[in-house]
Formats: structure tokens, sequence, C-alpha cells
């Protein structure tokens, strides 16, 4: 077994973070299996050194300990860029302009009914399908067209975690109607979390993959992905999420809850597992 925990250095790691790279940890410790740390460092404009830094201090002052030197995304942007090429080469790409607010208008239409969402937010209503490659600039994102790209998508993967543990199943019809063709690339970055994630995942042998339920919607995309590239499956297990006094999912502001506060204010790690009901 071969787990990896994949925080972005954008902020300090909170208790949902402790609770997710604590869960993974212990799992893959009980069968003498590897962990790994992925330092999701992709979207360069928001990541910063000192981030990592303190996440790499609390993760070791909670007692884990991972097994290689840590992978950070920003040393793959090339091969992660090769792929994006490579696809656009096959002609299963196109260019997009559209912002959130176009996405957002475009969804909003009597004709369509309610606005959906799915794991990148609205539903991309496929706008720019068809835009040829040589409109696209630095400012645009690129996407593959799902439908050119895997028209006979039928393949699963197997959830462990709590909620859903079981097969599931993964369709073109199905990934249309809940996610839209997904970003490859982001406007001036070399590649979108989905697209670096499985590639990632595979180049680090990443038997299982333990993270927060909040990406459950996005592994049918990730495993399509695997698809198309020929790269194996992990197997996933989305654990519970942890929420503050009123029930929302802690997030990166929300600072209170750092992992650093804690320890400043004298908390011991096996403080903070009891926090989490660990
Ligand atoms: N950096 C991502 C996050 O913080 C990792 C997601 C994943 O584990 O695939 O949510």
């Amino acid at each position: 077994m071969r787990t990896r925990f994949a925080p972005s250095p954008t902020g300090p790691l909170h208790l949902g973070h402790a609770f997710s790279a604590i869960t993974a940890h212990d799992m893959v410790r009980a069968t003498g299996g590897q962990f790994l740390l992925r330092i999701d460092d992709i979207d360069q404009s928001r990541a910063r050194p000192e981030w990592e830094d303190l996440i790499t201090e609390d993760l070791a002052w909670l007692g884990l300990t991972w097994d290689e030197p840590p992978w950070r995304q920003s040393d793959h942007l090339s091969d992660y860029r090769a792929i994006v090429e490579h696809l656009a080469g096959r002609d299963l790409t196109y260019p997009c302009s559209c912002t959130r607010r176009d996405i957002a208008e475009a969804a909003a239409a009597p004709q369509e009914g309610t606005p959906k969402h799915g794991p990148d937010g609205r539903i991309y209503p496929g706008t720019c399908r068809g835009r040829p490659m040589s409109d696209w600039t630095e400012g645009m994102a690129i996407r593959l067209d799902l439908a050119k790209a895997l028209p006979d998508l039928d393949v699963g993967f197997t959830e462990t975690g709590p909620a859903r543990a079981g097969p599931h199943r993964v369709t073109l019809a199905t990934l249309l109607a809940q996610v839209g063709d997904p970003v490859l690339a982001r406007p001036h970055m070399a590649a979108s979390y989905h697209l670096s994630v499985v590639l990632d995942d595979a180049a680090q042998a990443i038997t299982h993959v333990i993270r927060g339920e909040d990406l459950f919607e996005a592994t049918q995309l990730q495993r399509a992905l695997q698809a198309l590239l020929g790269l194996p499956t992990p197997i996933y297990h989305h654990h519970r999420l942890i929420r503050d006094d009123t029930g929302k999912r802690l997030a990166k502001r929300d600072d209170a809850r750092a992992i650093r506060t804690y320890r400043d204010e004298g908390a011991t790690p096996a403080d903070i597992r009891r926090m989490i009901g660990l």
C-alpha cells in the first residue's frame, strides 16, 4: 500500500488537514506500506515556500514521517505540459476563454433549467468546443473535448470510504452531465489540478488515494483521465470532513484552527488527535 498526502502550500494546515494526513498515515502504517508527501504547488501564483516549510514542520510535529523526499509539482511542470501538448496534437483539446461569469450566465439561460454544479463549479456547457488550438493564447484555458476523446467511456473505480463504499461506474454520459468538458490547463498554468493529480498518482505509484469526501465527485473525472492516458487506477477512500461549530467545513482561511495556533497555545499532538476524534 502506498498513499500520499497532498497539501497545497497556500496557507497553514488546519484540523481538517491534520485529520486527512493522520488518517492516511495511520492506515498505511498499519499495513507496513508507504506514506508519501506531495506538495501541490501547481498554482504558482498562490504557493509560497514559507507555507511549505510550515506544513512540513506541522506534519513532523504531529509525528508523521514520509518515506521519500517530498514530491513537488513545480518540479514537474514540463511533464504535465507535455501531456497537454500531446492531447492537443491528437486534436482532443480546445482553447477556452470563458470566465466563471460566462459559464454562470450560460447555465442560467431560461432553457437550461436550474444551474447544476459539478466538482469544478458549474457544469461547463461547451461554449468554446470546436475552437481551433491556433486561437489559444497564454490567458486562455485548455479543455478536453470529452466526447471526442472518450466516446466509449465506461469504466469503474472502487471506493472504500464509509459514506459511499462500493464499486462506482463512470460513463461519457454521466461525465458530460455532471462535469462537462474538463480544464486540462488553466490560464498561465502548466496544467489543472485534475490532470496533475492523475499523473502524479501514477508517477508515485500510489495504490490508495485517501482524502476528504469533498473530492469524491472529482474522482470520476480523474478516473476518466486515467482511462484516456492509460494510467493505473488506485483504490479510493474518501473520509469524513472536519467541520466547525456551525457545521461548515474548515477552509484555509480558518486560521483560528491552524495547527500552528494550537502548537503555540501548548497543545500536544495527542490533543490534536482527540480534537478530531482519532
Ligand atoms: N491539494 C489538494 C487539496 O488540498 C489535494 C487533493 C488530492 O488529495 O487529490 O485538496
